[in-house]
């Protein structure tokens, strides 16, 4: 085959010697480099045997992508993002974004060491388990708390502990799944537990449970419908009857609250999110929800409730799989001391304050912003509009809040070329569609991203206007 195109392709002597090759070896680690280039080499064969390449690169572009592999390979693939979606607790982007205070604790405790699982007083072993404890009770008058990885390994701790072989009684309008596959019904197989469901979709009695109570009963089971809504012609056992049925029968009952909000605030519509320390007072035995969506703290799951219960529960052996890490402990405490005070409380935890900041302040920041992308992109449509923000992340399901954002609308590109060049910038942007227009929602914006916001915007609408 005398013109065999797979003979073109540079040799790797030729392309090691090269002085472009030489530049690289100074930036990059040498082995590094000659792997990614064996196996663009490789790829290229592949291709080109395949007819999907008919062009043969020379040393100088084989060069160039080895480069940018190189320097793609050695970046974290977790990076920071700019959240321009007004969905405030994002589980795609990372949910809670922490305090100062609990990024400081976390800091010291991952820069030298702690009494993890040291006692001071008595200078022998301690608990970790221990660390969060005494703010949550104070916070919510539980008898004791346990912390663990997130809340749906604290739901499967709870049911594998408490109804291992046995019906756990819930309605059929609370058979939850929450995204990425957690289905209550699922979990339940899992743990051992045996589903009991009663009622129907929109309407369950408390006369639905009882019917369903029998001998191998182990659980009386309510759990949050956090991202939806029943509407219309519905009904639903109240907390107050389900805790009074259990007592009568001697059965302990579990609320999944999913969210974990600890005081009334004002502004927010509080029949869509139970209060947890309420929920304890009317009488639940365990109560679990997570720490990375309203609470505002880092991902964790919390399981409260009487002593005896919560004392059974930390005594499984599964706990030890779910147990979670210093930094997390160190994060969720910082966190929970601030809701001690629950007025800095709204304004130190970034989640709190950006469900409480005001369309008017939002409003202004929207303005100056588009003031400075107008200059920088002539001839885009950019114009400060209203719009609606979300909570998100399985919180006050179906509730929008009055929001201010930027909309824009490229001159020479389509809107959805410009939202995935956002998305390849430095220092990413996810940004909404609508009406055919990009929407960059103000509430989701932190402060420390407006420049790289505005940056990046313009970066893409000069390369491409
Ligand atoms: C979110 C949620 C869960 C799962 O919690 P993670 O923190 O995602 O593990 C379980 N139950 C309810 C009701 C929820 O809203």
């Amino acid at each position: 085959m005398p013109d065999n195109p797979l003979r073109k392709i540079p040799k790797v002597d030729m392309i090691l010697e090269s002085p472009g090759f030489k530049r690289l070896e100074a930036r990059f680690p040498e082995a590094l480099l000659k792997d990614v280039l064996r196996e663009h080499l490789d790829s290229l064969r592949v291709e080109i045997k395949g007819g999907r390449k008919s062009a043969v690169p020379g040393v100088e572009q084989i060069v160039q992508e080895v480069s940018r592999q190189t320097q793609a390979l050695m970046e974290p693939g977790l990076k920071r993002v700019i959240n321009a979606t007004g969905v405030i607790i994002h589980t795609n982007l990372g949910r809670s974004v922490l305090a100062e205070e609990a990024v400081r604790a976390i800091m010291k405790v991952a820069t030298g060491y702690s009494n993890l699982e040291y006692n001071l007083e008595k200078g022998t072993r301690g608990s970790r388990y221990g660390h969060c404890t005494s703010v949550l009770k104070r916070l919510t008058s539980a008898g004791d708390a346990l912390v663990v990885n997130n809340n749906a390994g604290a739901v499967f701790l709870v049911l594998n502990t408490l109804a291992e072989g046995k019906e756990v009684i819930i309605s059929r309008g609370e058979l939850i799944e929450i995204g990425g596959s957690f289905r209550i019904p699922d979990v339940m197989k899992k743990s051992g537990a045996v589903l009991r469901e009663v009622g129907t979709t929109n309407r369950t009695y408390i006369e639905d449970f009882e019917r369903a109570i029998g001998d191998n009963t182990g659980l009386i089971m309510k759990a949050h419908t956090s991202n939806y809504r029943i509407r219309g012609f519905t009904h639903e056992a109240s907390s107050q009857e389900l805790v009074e049925l259990g007592s009568r029968y001697g059965i302990p009952t579990y609320f999944d609250t999913g969210s974990g909000f600890f005081h009334a605030y004002e502004g927010l519509d509080h029949t869509r999110e139970p209060i947890i320390s309420a929920e304890l007072k009317t009488g639940f035995d365990v109560i679990s929800f997570s720490g990375d969506k309203v609470l505002g703290a880092p991902q964790a799951g919390m399981i409260l409730g009487k002593e005896e219960y919560v004392d059974v529960i930390k005594r499984n052996p599964v706990t030890r799989a779910l147990r979670p890490d210093k930094f997390t402990l160190a994060g969720l405490e910082a966190t929970l001391l601030l809701y001690l005070d629950a007025a800095s409380a709204a304004q130190k935890i970034p989640t709190m304050a950006m469900i409480s900041e005001s369309g008017g302040g939002l409003r202004k920041r929207a303005r100056r912003l588009a003031a400075q992308l107008k200059k920088r992109c002539p001839g885009a449509g950019i114009s400060v509009v209203d719009t609606d923000s979300e909570v998100g992340g399985g919180s006050f399901p179906d509730m929008t809040i009055p929001s201010a954002g930027i909309a824009l609308i490229p001159r020479a590109m389509t809107v959805a070329a410009f939202e995935k060049h956002l998305r390849e910038c430095r220092v990413p942007v996810i940004a909404r569609i609508e009406h055919e227009r990009l929407l960059f929602d103000m509430r989701t914006v932190l402060a420390h991203d407006e420049a790289d916001l505005v940056e990046a915007i313009v970066s893409v609408y000069t390369d491409a206007p």
